[in-house]
């Protein structure tokens, strides 16, 4: 399944945020995961959508998508050299699809900052600078190895060649890879690389309370590094989302009510994440369920067909298809093919975010 690794500097609200998601996963009902392992938990990701449609259904159970998070503690100054849990750190970060960083912007003096003081553009560099320094390691095993096959005198080696030491530079001046202007037949090349500073980030940024709806400016500046990266940024507050991941979906409305927000950023930061993986949502429902299906963004209906069981891929025949907006506005299936607008999709069909669909396939 799709996994976030989240990380972030000593104290800055990883475990705490960390606690509050496993919590809302435990949470839901009919879901039909809990927590792996203390570091590993997997969510559901909110959708009115699927709610709505539940409703209208009056489906037996309503079961969500998820996301899957892993703790990922203990990022220290020095970890690419090894430094405390530095490189079993950095090698769970390999395994991640995309990297929610955890940017400290509350001030509070019961919390001790590692670095001495809230400066969110210091700490992401930290952060980002032993991504880049363990990536820079890789890059230049992958050089040496290059040069060596290069004398040979083989045209697509000394090319790739001439592309990675492109790479190596880039990153030397401290440059992610994901800012690496590639052209896209030599993307693959550094693909196999698999470097961290490659993978996605979704900056999270913890506030006070006092400052989710308004930000502060310290996410002012989280925004502006996150431009340069063209990474997205979202804003919560790790100590209400534990105070309320307590309470009840009544009691939980009320409290937030009281702090005058709509909510504490959980919600949002799973969704964010959710799109930074280029993923949409499609739907199937039915008297025994409603449920949320998890595809990547281009899928064509066969392989869309083929998450919920291999079968469904191979003996694909046609999808009945409708968008969940019109099925919300006409109210049933009934009433979407009394309107003529259920339409009959074939293979070449690229699901779209919030299709409702049967698949029909041969056994
Ligand atoms: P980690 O080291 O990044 O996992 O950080 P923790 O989640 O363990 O949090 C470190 C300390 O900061 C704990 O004492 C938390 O209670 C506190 N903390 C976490 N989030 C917030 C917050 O949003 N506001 C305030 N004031 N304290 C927080």
């Amino acid at each position: 399944s799709l996994k976030c690794g989240i990380v972030g500097l000593p104290n800055v609200g990883k475990s705490t945020l960390f606690n509050a998601l496993s919590d809302a996963g435990a949470e839901a009902a009919n879901f039909p995961f809990c927590t792996i392992d203390p570091n590993v938990g997997v969510v559901p990701v909110p959708d009115e959508r699927l709610d709505h449609l539940h409703e209208l259904v009056e489906s037996k159970q309503k079961i969500p998508t998820s996301v899957e998070f892993v703790d990922i503690a203990g990022l220290v100054k020095g970890a690419s050299e090894g430094k405390g849990k530095g490189n079993a750190f950095l090698s769970h970060i390999r395994e991640v699809d995309l990297i929610v960083h955890v940017v400290r912007c509350f001030d509070d003096p019961n919390v001790i900052h590692v670095e001495g003081d809230v400066d969110p553009k210091r700490d992401i560099r930290i952060i980002e600078d032993e991504l880049i320094l363990k990536d820079l390691e890789t890059v230049e095993k992958k050089v040496e190895n290059l040069k060596r096959d290069a004398k040979g005198g083989d045209k697509k080696v000394l090319h790739n060649l001439e592309v990675v030491q492109q790479l190596k530079e880039h990153l030397e001046v401290g440059n992610a890879a994901r800012t690496f202007e590639v052209d896209p037949e030599d993307r693959q090349i550094f693909r196999e690389l698999f470097l961290l500073s490659d993978k996605p980030v979704l900056f999270a940024c913890n506030v006070s309370e006092d400052d989710l709806d308004s930000g502060n400016e310290w996410v002012d500046e989280v925004k502006e590094v996150a431009a340069e990266f063209e990474d997205e940024v979202v804003t919560f507050c790790a100590k209400i989302e534990a105070e309320i991941a307590e309470l009840d979906e009544d009691e939980k409305q009320a409290f937030l009510e009281e702090l005058g927000v709509e909510s504490a950023g959980l919600d949002r930061l799973i969704k964010a994440a959710y799109e930074e993986l280029g993923l949409i949502t499609y739907f199937t429902a039915g008297p025994k369920e409603t449920r949320a299906w998890t595809i990547r963004r281009g899928t064509k209906a066969p392989q869309a067909a083929g998450v919920i069981h291999s079968d469904f891929e191979k003996g694909f025949i046609r999808a009945e298809t409708v968008s969940y907006a019109t099925y919300a506005e006409l109210g049933s299936e009934k009433a979407v093919k009394d309107a003529g607008k259920m339409r009959q999709e074939g293979k070449d069909y690229v699901v779209q975010d919030g299709d409702v669909m049967l698949f029909r396939f041969n056994v």
